[in-house]
C-alpha cells in the first residue's frame, strides 16, 4: 500500500491525538484511500501539551487540512471549536469527526454507531438475538468512551448500569443517560444478572476490579473491551474462560474510521480489508 505519487493537489487529513503513534487509523484510512484512488494522504498529528483551544482547530482548516479524525484528549476542545452535526454531538459534547464546511469545521461523532455497528456484527457472529431490550448493561468507567456507548445504547431500550470510581462522572451517566450507578466496591451489585459487560478504562486500569465476577452475569452474556491491543485484556480472558463470548475494541475502530470515511468521500469502504490489515499490523507489534 502506497499513498500513490504525492504532488501539490494531494489533500491532507489526518489524525490528532496524544499520544497518536500507536494509531492504527493511517494505515486503515490510506489503504482505503489507495483502494478508491483518491489522491489523499492520511497522517498522524502528535499535538503537544499545551491545552486545546479554538485557535489550533482553527488553524488547521485555514492551512486546508481536508478532514479530521480526533481522539483523547482533544475531543471536547474539537466540540468547542466546530459546528455540532445535530443533537447526538450535543448530548456527547465531544466530536472525533472534523468535515470542512463553508467556513470552518462541522463536528460529528461516529464512536456511537461505531461501537452499535461492532455489537451487532459480534451478536450475529455468537448466534445472539440483536435485540437489547431490557438487558441490563454493565459499563465500566464513565468517560468520553463509556458515553458514546451509553448514547447508542440508550436508544436500543437497555438498561444501563455505570461503573466508576470518579462519582460526579457517574452522576453525569445517570443524569444523562437514566444509568444506575455503583463504585468499584459495589461490582457484585452491578453485574447481577447483566447480559452486556463494556469495559472501557483504560488498559492500566484493569487491576481496579482483580478478577471479574463473571459467574454472577447471564449466562449468555457478552463481553466487550473497547481496547484493541494484543495480548487481548485480562478481562477478555476471564470472559473466555467462563464461557461468555466476547470482542475487543477492534471492531469498532474500524467502523467508526468507515463512518468517517464516508463523510469525508460519501464512499462506504470495506471493512474486511482494513480489519485484516489491522490484525496484521498488530501482530507484528513488538
Ligand atoms: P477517558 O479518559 O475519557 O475515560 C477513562 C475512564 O476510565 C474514566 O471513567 C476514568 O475514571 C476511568 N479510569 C482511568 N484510570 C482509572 C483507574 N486507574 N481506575 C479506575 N478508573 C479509571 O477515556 P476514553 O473513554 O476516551 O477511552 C477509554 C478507553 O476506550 C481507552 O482505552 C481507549 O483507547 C478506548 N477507546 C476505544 C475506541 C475504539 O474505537 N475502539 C474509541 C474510543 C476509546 P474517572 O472518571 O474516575 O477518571
Amino acid at each position: 500500500m502506497s499513498p500513490g505519487p504525492v504532488h501539490g493537489a494531494t489533500k491532507v487529513l489526518g489524525v490528532i491525538g496524544r499520544p497518536i503513534a500507536h494509531s492504527l487509523s493511517p494505515l486503515i484510512h490510506n489503504l482505503w484511500l489507495d483502494q478508491h484512488r483518491i489522491p489523499a494522504l492520511y497522517v498522524a498529528f502528535p499535538g503537544s501539551d499545551a491545552p486545546a483551544g479554538a485557535a489550533l482547530f482553527t488553524g488547521l482548516f485555514h492551512a486546508g487540512i481536508h478532514g479530521l479524525n480526533v481522539t483523547a484528549p482533544f475531543k471536547d476542545a474539537a466540540f468547542a471549536a466546530s459546528q455540532a452535526a445535530g443533537d447526538r454531538e450535543r448530548d456527547l459534547r465531544a466530536v472525533n469527526v472534523l468535515v470542512r464546511g463553508e467556513s470552518g469545521w462541522v463536528g460529528h461523532n461516529t464512536d456511537s454507531d461505531g461501537f452499535l455497528l461492532a455489537l451487532w456484527e459480534a451478536r450475529l457472529k455468537h448466534g445472539l438475538p440483536q435485540s437489547l431490550s431490557g438487558q441490563r448493561i454493565v459499563l465500566l468507567g464513565a468517560g468520553g468512551a463509556a458515553r458514546a456507548c451509553a448514547l447508542a445504547l440508550r436508544g436500543e431500550g437497555a438498561d444501563l448500569v455505570a461503573v466508576n470510581r470518579d462519582s460526579a462522572r457517574s452522576r453525569d451517566m445517570r443524569d444523562r443517560f437514566g444509568a444506575e450507578t455503583y463504585g468499584f466496591a459495589d461490582l457484585a451489585s452491578a453485574v447481577r444478572g447483566a447480559g452486556l459487560v463494556i469495559n472501557s478504562l483504560p488498559a492500566a486500569a484493569d487491576t481496579v476490579f482483580g478478577d471479574f465476577p463473571w459467574g454472577l452475569t447471564a449466562e449468555s452474556a457478552m463481553a466487550a473491551d473497547l481496547g484493541y491491543a494484543r495480548p487481548e485484556s485480562p478481562f477478555l480472558a476471564g470472559a473466555r474462560k467462563a464461557h461468555r463470548s466476547e470482542f475487543d475494541g477492534l471492531g469498532m475502530l474500524i467502523h467508526q474510521a468507515a463512518l468517517s470515511f464516508k463523510l469525508w468521500w460519501g464512499i462506504a469502504p470495506d471493512i474486511e480489508t482494513a480489519r485484516k490489515a489491522a490484525l496484521d499490523a498488530l501482530e507484528r507489534r513488538p
